[in-house]
């Protein structure tokens, strides 16, 4: 991912991407929206109930998204079973993000509606790299 979309995400979620971790994008821009969106939501959660998400990693692997995640609940405001619950919400909305991207194409984010395509790119950017 180029390096203005990095500093975005960096600018706009410094909790989830501190600099001391400053989890790299080894994947292309097409994802931007949907990892940022995925933050939105965890920094909702995060600074409601005071879990800590760090990102350590985002790439691609077998055609889909991975987003790996450090949870710290040291300094959780809710009971034992909540958190529990919470933590559940966390990995299914990082699930659900990484299921998403096996729809959208890496290189320029454009949705396909159809079965999953047999690579990261959408028929555009396939033929489009080839050139
Ligand atoms: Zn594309």
């Amino acid at each position: 991912m180029k390096d203005e979309l990095k500093k975005e995400l960096y600018i706009k979620f410094p909790n989830i991407f501190p600099k001391e971790t400053h989890a790299f994008f080894s994947h292309g821009d097409g994802w931007f929206d949907i990892i940022s969106s995925l933050c939105d939501s965890l920094t909702v959660i995060s600074e409601s109930i005071g879990i800590g998400i760090t990102a350590l990693q985002t790439k691609a692997k077998f055609k889909t998204l991975r987003f790996y995640v450090d949870i710290d609940t040291t300094k959780a405001t809710c009971d034992e079973i909540k958190l529990k619950t919470w933590c559940d919400i966390i990995n299914n909305l990082i699930r659900w993000t990484e299921i998403r991207s096996f729809y959208v194409c890496e290189m320029c984010g454009s949705i396909s509606y159809g079965p999953p395509q047999p690579s990261h790119y959408c028929k555009n950017c396939e033929e489009n790299g080839k050139e």
